[in-house]
């Protein structure tokens, strides 16, 4: 169900006219390079999910961090939630037990580079290494491969989206960021999540600071009271490269 919903918008966005319409896929979006052949539909790059059954997705980035991970972990064990962890490589490595803790509760791993530099600006070799260098570091200490991909800052030329794909990575991007890494207090932590979703939204929190995490348990309880159901990054995308998505997307090419 799940994947069939993403392969309707997958192939609608591929085929139609209409694509402009389908704000979860990459377009000819103003912060990144046009581009050209089939690139220009790359249907890999992501900015929500589908709506279908109030489904949103929330997703913690910059861990795994001792002291504020377990908090986050906590509050989502409590409510029997799943989410989605964009750690950072160099700290996967120092806090092996810590991911692993967080992909044992049945959360999704994401990739979000090693060393979290601005990757637009970074040479293909170096932007290679910090992917593969991240995905080697999570399937030890977790034993789970990364399908997604966050770049840092959303710092990611288009034209560098071959690099991800090598990997069977799909790159995800947010459609809510409360800026919670600036620290504006809980209250408009949890005020800001509430006003910016809506079903298919891909929420973007870091488990970095101590206010997120005391933030946590109030967003979750205002989501649920909206009705709105979690769903992990591959929950209601499926996986980019998986290959009934890929043979969707040579059809679509074709026709
Ligand atoms: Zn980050």
């Amino acid at each position: 169900m799940q994947r069939k919903e993403f392969l309707k918008v997958l192939t609608a966005g591929l085929i139609g006219s209409q694509f402009s319409s389908f704000p979860g896929l990459a377009q000819d979006d103003s912060a990144h390079e046009p581009l050209k052949g089939e690139y220009q539909f790359n249907p890999h790059f992501v900015w929500r999910g589908p709506g279908l059954g109030r489904r949103i997705a929330m997703t913690f980035d910059d861990g795994p961090s001792p002291g504020i991970t377990e908090i986050v972990l906590a509050e989502l064990a409590k409510r029997n939630l799943t989410a989605t962890f964009f750690m950072i490589g160099s700290k996967v490595e120092r806090y092996p037990a810590l991911a692993k803790a967080v992909a044992d509760a049945g959360h999704e791993i994401g990739n979000h580079s090693f060393t979290h530099p601005t990757l637009s600006s970074l040479s293909e070799d170096r932007v290679d290494q910090e992917l593969e260098r991240t995905q080697h570091a999570i399937a030890q200490a977790t034993g789970q491969t990364p399908v997604w991909f966050r770049p840092p800052y959303g710092a990611f030329r288009n034209n560098q989206g071959h690099i991800p794909q090598s990997k069977n990575l799909g790159v995800a991007y947010w459609s809510v960021d409360p800026r919670d890494w600036a620290k504006p207090g809980v209250s408009a932590i949890v005020s800001r999540i509430n006003s910016g979703t809506n079903p298919g939204s891909i929420i973007l929190l870091h488990d970095l600071h101590r206010q997120t995490a005391d933030a946590t348990g109030a967003v979750l309880d205002q989501l649920m009271e909206a009705s709105y159901t979690f769903t992990s990054l591959t929950g209601f995308l499926g996986q980019p490269y998986s290959p009934a998505n890929a043979h969707a997307a040579r059809l679509a090419r074709q026709s």
